[in-house]
Protein backbone atom coordinates (compact mmCIF):
# COMPACT_ATOMS: atom_id res chain seq x y z
CA UNK A 1 0.00 0.00 0.00
CA UNK A 2 2.01 3.02 -1.29
CA UNK A 3 1.83 6.24 0.19
CA UNK A 4 0.77 7.78 -2.73
CA UNK A 5 -2.35 5.62 -3.36
CA UNK A 6 -3.82 7.20 0.20
CA UNK A 7 -2.59 10.99 -1.27
CA UNK A 8 -4.03 10.37 -3.97
CA UNK A 9 -7.08 8.75 -2.45
CA UNK A 10 -7.91 11.70 0.25
CA UNK A 11 -7.44 14.42 -2.56
CA UNK A 12 -10.11 12.92 -4.87
CA UNK A 13 -12.81 13.51 -2.19
CA UNK A 14 -12.34 16.96 -2.91
CA UNK A 15 -13.75 16.97 -6.39
CA UNK A 16 -16.99 18.17 -7.78
CA UNK A 17 -18.42 15.18 -7.55
CA UNK A 18 -17.37 13.67 -4.69
CA UNK A 19 -19.89 12.23 -1.18
CA UNK A 20 -17.71 14.84 0.31
CA UNK A 21 -18.49 17.59 -1.19
CA UNK A 22 -22.17 17.42 -1.75
CA UNK A 23 -22.59 16.88 2.22
CA UNK A 24 -25.98 19.65 2.98
CA UNK A 25 -26.25 20.81 6.34
CA UNK A 26 -23.63 18.87 7.90
CA UNK A 27 -23.80 21.27 11.18
CA UNK A 28 -27.32 19.29 12.15
CA UNK A 29 -25.28 16.18 13.00
CA UNK A 30 -24.14 15.12 16.48
CA UNK A 31 -26.17 18.15 17.68
CA UNK A 32 -26.10 17.04 21.46
CA UNK A 33 -27.94 20.29 22.41
CA UNK A 34 -31.00 19.29 20.86
CA UNK A 35 -31.32 16.60 22.58
CA UNK A 36 -33.00 14.76 19.68
CA UNK A 37 -33.51 11.78 21.91
CA UNK A 38 -33.17 12.16 25.18
CA UNK A 39 -32.11 8.58 26.19
CA UNK A 40 -28.25 9.97 24.71
CA UNK A 41 -28.10 11.27 27.70
CA UNK A 42 -28.77 8.71 30.15
CA UNK A 43 -26.78 6.65 28.15
CA UNK A 44 -23.60 9.00 28.75
CA UNK A 45 -24.57 9.18 32.63
CA UNK A 46 -24.06 5.53 32.70
CA UNK A 47 -21.18 5.68 30.68
CA UNK A 48 -19.00 8.28 32.23
CA UNK A 49 -19.92 6.61 35.81
CA UNK A 50 -18.65 3.24 34.71
CA UNK A 51 -15.74 3.35 32.31
CA UNK A 52 -12.60 3.49 35.11
CA UNK A 53 -9.34 2.79 33.89
CA UNK A 54 -9.59 -0.70 36.38
CA UNK A 55 -13.01 -2.04 34.51
CA UNK A 56 -11.34 -1.20 31.03
CA UNK A 57 -8.82 -3.18 32.06
CA UNK A 58 -10.85 -5.95 33.19
CA UNK A 59 -12.86 -6.13 29.81
CA UNK A 60 -9.63 -5.94 27.68
CA UNK A 61 -8.26 -8.74 29.78
CA UNK A 62 -11.87 -11.16 29.11
CA UNK A 63 -12.41 -10.26 25.35
CA UNK A 64 -8.33 -10.90 24.70
CA UNK A 65 -8.82 -14.62 24.41
CA UNK A 66 -11.31 -14.02 21.58
CA UNK A 67 -13.67 -17.49 21.94
CA UNK A 68 -17.17 -15.66 22.03
CA UNK A 69 -17.80 -17.03 18.81
CA UNK A 70 -16.26 -17.99 15.25
CA UNK A 71 -18.18 -15.82 12.86
CA UNK A 72 -17.91 -14.55 9.18
CA UNK A 73 -18.12 -10.34 8.85
CA UNK A 74 -21.30 -10.82 6.68
CA UNK A 75 -22.69 -12.82 9.22
CA UNK A 76 -21.75 -10.62 11.84
CA UNK A 77 -24.00 -7.69 9.72
CA UNK A 78 -26.68 -9.50 9.75
CA UNK A 79 -26.71 -10.01 13.38
CA UNK A 80 -26.28 -6.43 13.97
CA UNK A 81 -29.48 -5.79 11.85
CA UNK A 82 -31.85 -5.03 14.83
CA UNK A 83 -29.58 -3.26 17.12
CA UNK A 84 -30.22 0.17 17.51
CA UNK A 85 -27.78 2.70 19.33
CA UNK A 86 -28.95 4.39 22.02
CA UNK A 87 -25.91 6.67 21.84
CA UNK A 88 -26.75 8.18 18.24
CA UNK A 89 -28.56 11.29 18.55
CA UNK A 90 -29.09 11.58 14.51
CA UNK A 91 -30.95 8.51 13.61
CA UNK A 92 -32.72 5.03 14.66
CA UNK A 93 -31.25 2.94 11.97
CA UNK A 94 -30.53 -0.61 11.66
CA UNK A 95 -26.99 -1.14 11.94
CA UNK A 96 -26.78 -2.52 8.33
CA UNK A 97 -28.52 0.06 6.96
CA UNK A 98 -25.01 2.74 8.69
CA UNK A 99 -22.75 -0.08 7.55
CA UNK A 100 -23.82 -0.26 3.54
CA UNK A 101 -24.33 3.76 3.65
CA UNK A 102 -20.68 4.84 5.31
CA UNK A 103 -19.36 2.05 2.66
CA UNK A 104 -21.27 3.20 -0.53
CA UNK A 105 -20.33 6.86 0.61
CA UNK A 106 -16.60 5.81 0.68
CA UNK A 107 -16.96 3.67 -2.64
CA UNK A 108 -18.15 6.47 -4.15
CA UNK A 109 -15.64 8.79 -3.92
CA UNK A 110 -13.25 6.52 -5.49
CA UNK A 111 -11.21 5.27 -2.35
CA UNK A 112 -9.30 2.19 -2.26
CA UNK A 113 -11.07 -1.28 -0.99
CA UNK A 114 -9.59 -1.78 2.17
CA UNK A 115 -10.87 2.03 3.13
CA UNK A 116 -14.37 0.89 1.67
CA UNK A 117 -14.08 -2.62 3.64
CA UNK A 118 -13.04 -0.44 7.23
CA UNK A 119 -16.94 1.81 6.27
CA UNK A 120 -18.82 -1.48 6.10
CA UNK A 121 -17.23 -3.06 9.13
CA UNK A 122 -16.21 0.10 11.47
CA UNK A 123 -19.48 -0.85 13.67
CA UNK A 124 -19.22 -4.58 14.03
CA UNK A 125 -17.70 -4.28 17.20
CA UNK A 126 -21.55 -3.64 18.22
CA UNK A 127 -21.98 -7.43 18.59
CA UNK A 128 -20.93 -6.94 21.53
CA UNK A 129 -24.50 -6.45 22.73
CA UNK A 130 -24.76 -10.18 21.73
CA UNK A 131 -22.51 -10.99 24.10
CA UNK A 132 -25.13 -9.61 26.94
CA UNK A 133 -22.81 -5.96 27.41
CA UNK A 134 -24.85 -3.16 28.19
CA UNK A 135 -24.97 -0.38 25.71
CA UNK A 136 -22.81 2.10 28.00
CA UNK A 137 -19.83 -0.55 27.18
CA UNK A 138 -20.25 -0.88 23.79
CA UNK A 139 -21.28 2.39 21.63
CA UNK A 140 -20.54 6.31 22.38
CA UNK A 141 -17.63 8.28 22.22
CA UNK A 142 -14.56 6.71 23.80
CA UNK A 143 -12.47 8.97 25.73
CA UNK A 144 -8.77 7.75 27.30
CA UNK A 145 -8.75 6.18 30.84
CA UNK A 146 -5.80 6.05 33.97
CA UNK A 147 -5.53 10.25 33.41
CA UNK A 148 -7.25 13.09 33.92
CA UNK A 149 -11.05 13.81 31.89
CA UNK A 150 -10.97 16.06 29.57
CA UNK A 151 -13.41 18.89 29.79
CA UNK A 152 -13.99 18.42 26.04
CA UNK A 153 -15.36 15.05 26.03
CA UNK A 154 -19.35 14.84 25.94
CA UNK A 155 -21.36 15.43 28.90
CA UNK A 156 -17.70 15.36 30.55
CA UNK A 157 -19.91 17.00 33.61
CA UNK A 158 -20.85 13.17 34.19
CA UNK A 159 -16.97 12.02 35.17
CA UNK A 160 -18.05 13.22 38.72
CA UNK A 161 -19.56 9.83 39.44
CA UNK A 162 -16.93 8.17 37.72
CA UNK A 163 -14.61 6.62 40.91
CA UNK A 164 -11.30 7.27 38.83
CA UNK A 165 -12.12 10.87 39.26
CA UNK A 166 -11.71 11.00 43.19
CA UNK A 167 -8.21 9.31 42.44
CA UNK A 168 -5.14 12.23 42.44
CA UNK A 169 -2.85 9.71 40.58
CA UNK A 170 -5.63 9.21 37.95
CA UNK A 171 -6.49 12.65 37.54
CA UNK A 172 -2.95 14.38 36.18
CA UNK A 173 -2.60 15.02 32.61
CA UNK A 174 -0.33 12.46 31.90
CA UNK A 175 -1.89 9.72 34.95
CA UNK A 176 -0.51 6.29 34.13
CA UNK A 177 1.47 7.03 31.08
CA UNK A 178 4.85 8.07 29.77
CA UNK A 179 4.47 11.92 28.04
CA UNK A 180 4.64 11.26 23.78
CA UNK A 181 3.90 7.24 24.99
CA UNK A 182 1.86 7.16 21.63
CA UNK A 183 -2.21 6.72 21.37
CA UNK A 184 -1.75 2.74 20.92
CA UNK A 185 -0.37 2.47 24.56
CA UNK A 186 -3.06 4.89 25.70
CA UNK A 187 -6.52 2.61 27.29
CA UNK A 188 -9.56 4.00 25.52
CA UNK A 189 -13.09 3.38 27.56
CA UNK A 190 -14.44 -0.32 26.44
CA UNK A 191 -16.92 -0.38 23.54
CA UNK A 192 -17.08 -1.61 19.85
CA UNK A 193 -13.74 0.47 18.60
CA UNK A 194 -11.67 -1.63 20.69
CA UNK A 195 -13.10 -5.16 20.44
CA UNK A 196 -13.26 -5.13 16.82
CA UNK A 197 -9.97 -3.38 16.34
CA UNK A 198 -8.41 -6.33 18.32
CA UNK A 199 -10.68 -8.93 16.24
CA UNK A 200 -9.85 -7.98 12.77
CA UNK A 201 -6.36 -5.78 13.14
CA UNK A 202 -3.84 -8.77 12.24
CA UNK A 203 -5.93 -8.80 8.83
CA UNK A 204 -6.05 -5.74 7.37
CA UNK A 205 -4.17 -2.67 6.24
CA UNK A 206 -3.05 -0.55 9.59
CA UNK A 207 -4.84 2.78 8.47
CA UNK A 208 -8.15 0.46 8.34
CA UNK A 209 -7.41 -0.54 11.82
CA UNK A 210 -6.81 3.03 13.00
CA UNK A 211 -9.92 4.27 11.42
CA UNK A 212 -11.56 1.62 13.32
CA UNK A 213 -9.80 1.96 16.98
CA UNK A 214 -9.94 5.72 17.23
CA UNK A 215 -13.35 6.69 15.09
CA UNK A 216 -15.42 7.15 18.53
CA UNK A 217 -12.77 9.08 19.95
CA UNK A 218 -13.88 12.47 19.21
CA UNK A 219 -12.17 14.49 21.88
CA UNK A 220 -8.78 13.16 20.09
CA UNK A 221 -9.27 13.11 16.37
CA UNK A 222 -11.97 16.37 16.79
CA UNK A 223 -11.22 18.56 19.79
CA UNK A 224 -7.49 17.71 19.36
CA UNK A 225 -7.02 17.02 23.26
CA UNK A 226 -4.67 14.38 24.63
CA UNK A 227 -1.80 15.57 22.21
CA UNK A 228 0.89 15.02 25.32
CA UNK A 229 -0.20 11.46 25.11
CA UNK A 230 1.01 11.05 21.93
CA UNK A 231 4.05 10.51 18.93
CA UNK A 232 5.57 11.31 16.07
CA UNK A 233 3.43 8.48 14.09
CA UNK A 234 -0.27 9.77 15.53
CA UNK A 235 -0.29 12.62 13.15
CA UNK A 236 -0.81 10.17 10.65
CA UNK A 237 -2.61 7.85 12.56
CA UNK A 238 -5.02 10.76 13.26
CA UNK A 239 -5.26 11.98 9.17
CA UNK A 240 -6.66 8.75 8.60
CA UNK A 241 -9.08 9.01 11.27
CA UNK A 242 -10.08 12.24 10.29
CA UNK A 243 -10.29 11.13 6.14
CA UNK A 244 -12.78 8.04 7.64
CA UNK A 245 -14.91 10.00 10.08
CA UNK A 246 -17.28 12.40 7.25
CA UNK A 247 -18.22 9.06 5.72
CA UNK A 248 -19.40 7.50 9.15
CA UNK A 249 -21.43 10.77 10.59
CA UNK A 250 -22.67 12.49 7.33
CA UNK A 251 -23.62 9.37 5.39
CA UNK A 252 -26.82 8.82 7.60
CA UNK A 253 -29.86 9.44 5.59
CA UNK A 254 -33.11 8.20 5.41
CA UNK A 255 -32.77 6.46 1.84
CA UNK A 256 -31.85 2.85 2.70
CA UNK A 257 -29.58 0.69 0.59
CA UNK A 258 -30.83 -2.81 -1.33
CA UNK A 259 -29.10 -4.59 1.08
CA UNK A 260 -29.65 -7.87 -1.32
CA UNK A 261 -28.53 -6.00 -4.74
CA UNK A 262 -25.06 -5.15 -2.83
CA UNK A 263 -24.74 -8.06 -1.15
CA UNK A 264 -22.43 -9.82 -3.98
CA UNK A 265 -19.71 -6.59 -4.39
CA UNK A 266 -19.70 -6.90 -0.28
CA UNK A 267 -19.01 -10.70 0.09
CA UNK A 268 -16.52 -10.26 -2.93
CA UNK A 269 -14.20 -7.83 -0.93
CA UNK A 270 -14.96 -9.57 2.58
CA UNK A 271 -12.99 -12.66 0.95
CA UNK A 272 -10.03 -10.03 -0.39
CA UNK A 273 -9.37 -9.93 3.10
CA UNK A 274 -11.12 -12.41 5.64
CA UNK A 275 -11.21 -15.90 6.07
CA UNK A 276 -14.60 -17.57 5.98
CA UNK A 277 -14.95 -17.16 9.91
CA UNK A 278 -12.89 -15.09 12.79
CA UNK A 279 -12.59 -15.65 16.08
CA UNK A 280 -14.84 -12.71 18.18
FE1 LIG B 1 -19.03 3.47 15.68
FE1 LIG C 1 -20.59 4.30 12.60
Amino acid sequence: MSQAIHSQSVAEAGDQHSFLSNIKGADGFRNYAAEARSSVKDFYRLNHRHQTLEFVLAKEAEYAPKNRARMGIWEALEHLNALVDDSDPDLGLPQIVHALQTAEAIRQDGHPRWFILAGLIHDLGKVLTLFGEPQWAVVGDTNPVGCAFSDKIVYSEFFMDNPDYGNPMLQTPGGIYKEGCGLDNVHLSWGHDEYLYQVVKDYLPREASWMIRYHSCYVVHREGEYAHLMNGRDDETLRWVRAFNPYDLYSKCEVEPEVEALKPFYQELIAEYFPEKINW
